[in-house]
This record gives C-alpha cells, structure tokens and sequence, in this order.
C-alpha cells in the first residue's frame, strides 16, 4: 500500500489517526462550533424548529472533505435535540440485518450518523429508502419459494449522511435528504480562534501570534490545526518555550517539515518531481504517479486536492502543470510559459491526465 493512503501517519493528514486525542477539542454545542456559519445557522434554525414541535429533525447530509467537522456537527444536533447519538459507516453495513439491527434499536428523534454514507452497498441503499421516507423497514426473510417480506415499523429519527464524495451518492439517496449542507475549507482567522480555544483547553499558553502561525499551517481543516498544536505543545514543553509565539511554532513546525503553506515533505516532493522530471509539466497523472511509485487515486484524492485548491499545480486536458505560484514556492524561477508548457503543441506530452 501506499504511504499516502487513508491510514497515512503525515502530520498534515486530514483524516483521523491513532494519535488523534479528539476529547478536548472537540465542541459540545453549536455555539462552540467555530467557523462554517452558513451551515450552523441553518442547523439552528432547523433544530430549534424540530424541538419545538417535538419532532425529529429531517435528515440532514454533510458533504465535505475529511477533518473539517462533520462527524462533530452530528453530535452536537444530537445533543441539541437531546437525543441519543449512534455512529456507524457505510463499509461497517454489510447486510440488510445489520442495518435492521441498528434502526429497530434507535429510540424516538434519535440521531443515526452514518459516515462515509456514498459506500453503502446498493442493495442496502435500498432498504435505506423506506425507512427514511416512511420509517418502516421492509425486508425478505428467507429464500427461494419460502422467502417472504416483512414489514417493520420504526420509531422516527434523523439520519445524518457524512460524505467526502457528493458525487458518488445515487440521485435517490441524496433526494431524501431534507438538509443537505456543504461544509468548506475554514479561514485562517477561524482556525486561529480553533487553536486559540484548543489550547486553552489543552492549558497550553499560546500568544495570538503563535496561534495564527499554526492556523497558517493546517490546510483550513480543523484536523490539522488540532494535531499540529499537540505536536507544537510537546515541542514547547520539552524546550520548556512557553507561552508559544510565533517563533516557538515556526520551530516546532518546521521541524516537523511542515512548510509556510502547510505542506509537508510528501507535497514538496510531488511538486519537485512535476519540475525536476517533467520540466514543469504538463505530465500525466499515471506517469507522476509511476514516477513517485503511488496509486493514481492516491495522488487524485489525498495529494493533488490541497495543492490544486492553493493554485500550486493546474490541471490541464494534457496533464498536470506546476503553475507560477507553485515555482515561486519552490524558490524556483517559473520558466515563461507558452503554447508548448500549456501542453496545446507538444505532440509527445502524455494524455493520461485528463480528467
Ligand atoms: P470529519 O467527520 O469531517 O472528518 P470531525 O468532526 O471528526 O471531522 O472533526 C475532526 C477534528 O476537528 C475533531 O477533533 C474535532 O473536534 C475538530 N473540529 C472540527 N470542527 C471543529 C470546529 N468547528 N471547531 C473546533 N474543532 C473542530
């Protein structure tokens, strides 16, 4: 498998690790939530209105990418309907029954997440259907000629879908979400009150400098910031460098060779292979992905994302380029780019990279 995979140990990885202590950091109300206000506004109101008419609050599915508060923002509706909370994932069901199991047990308004909702297997999708719509189960129970269908009635609660792939739900598992809500990449100045309030709770002095140089560094996703501030925390605590400024995780984060941008050792040596190997691009996504001896859904979901977002690296119909942004971070001269560096004249560029 690849170093880059879902189970990667980068410290800029968005998705959850071993080490992830998640207790502290995370917050308990929407009040606390920082950050994404269009979709907490709209949370408030929608769970005000269900609680007011003791009803279940209408499914609601998150789209996102991984680390930025999804799983979190399902328990706090939970907790702000004061209902009881149950997690599963998609690949977690793998049969009809599993899935019975979960929804005969949930009491009345109860929240059900299930993450990773777009790798349901269909036929389990299915059974999804009725019990959002109707709150009825229908399954077959038996086979062959003694196979009959039962009908099972089910409290009513709320769903709500987590996914990192819009695209990859079916049209109607997604129609039957009352409250689809889109969660984005935070500002800095959101990640900085993220760390601020972390470390707080972590009792972890932290000058506003040093908090916003750490905000700086996380890829706009709260994951990173929490990780990258308990690693600046051990850092401080052994060089005994504390209240933590801008100096002290400036040191503590390059030493952990996360860069200004918040890339680490891995991006940089994508973005030096486009260069030192391809003159810059355009290179197909196959061939960059042999050359740095990856899967190519690796490099389109993990590695490319963040570094096409920051305008590092373009995608074009040739293949992918570095851009002039990303030569300037790279302390490098971008060479001027005409026809034949947009991969329009070059006869031999790879045509892998398309999308
Ligand atoms: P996802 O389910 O989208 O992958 P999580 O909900 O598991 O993300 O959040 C990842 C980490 O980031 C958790 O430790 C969580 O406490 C923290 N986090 C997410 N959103 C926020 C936020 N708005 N404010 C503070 N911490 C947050």
């Amino acid at each position: 498998m690849s170093g880059w995979d879902e189970s990667d140990d980068r410290v800029v990885s968005a998705h959850e690790q071993s080490g992830d202590a998640e207790a502290p950091m995370r917050p308990q109300a929407l009040d606390d939530f920082l950050g994404q206000p269009e979709a907490c506004e709209n949370l408030k109101v929608f769970v005000q209105a269900a609680r007011a008419r003791g009803e279940a609050l209408d499914h609601v599915l998150l789209h996102g990418p991984p680390g930025l508060g999804k799983t979190t923002l399902a328990q706090i509706v939970a907790h702000e309907l004061g209902v009881g909370f149950r997690a599963t994932s998609g690949p977690m069901i793998a049969k009809a029954g599993d899935l019975a199991a979960i929804l005969t047990n949930l009491e009345a308004r109860d929240v059900l997440f299930i993450d990773e909702i777009h790798r349901l297997p269909p036929a389990i999708e299915e059974v999804l259907y009725s019990a959002m719509e109707d709150f009825q189960l229908d399954l077959i129970i038996g086979e062959g000629p003694a196979a009959r269908s039962v009908r099972i009635d089910l409290q009513p609660f709320t769903l709500v879908g987590a996914t990192t792939r819009a695209g990859l739900l079916t049209t109607p598992l997604r129609d039957r979400f009352g409250i689809p809500l889109r969660l984005r990449f935070y500002s800095d100045a959101d990640l900085t009150r993220i760390v601020l309030r972390g470390a707080a709770r972590l009792g972890l002095a932290m000058g506003d400098d040093g908090a916003v140089e750490i905000a700086r560094r996380s890829r706009g996703t709260p994951r990173v910031a929490g990780r990258l501030l308990r690693r600046v925390r051990d850092f401080a605590t052994v060089a005994g460098a504390t209240p933590v400024d801008r100096g002290v995780a400036d040191r503590a984060l390059t030493r952990l060779e996360v860069d200004a941008l918040g890339l680490d050792s891995q991006d940089r040596r994508y973005l030096l292979c486009i260069v030192e190997s391809y003159g810059g691009g355009p290179v197909g996504v196959e061939t960059l992905a042999a050359a740095l001896a990856e899967e190519r859904d690796t490099l389109e979901e993990v590695i490319e994302p963040f570094l096409m977002q920051q305008g590092l690296v373009q995608r074009t119909p040739r293949g992918r380029i570095l851009s002039a942004k990303g030569y300037r971070h790279l302390g490098l001269a971008a060479p001027p780019r005409g026809a034949e560096q947009l991969g329009l004249l070059d006869p031999l560029a790879t045509d892998d990279g398309a999308d």
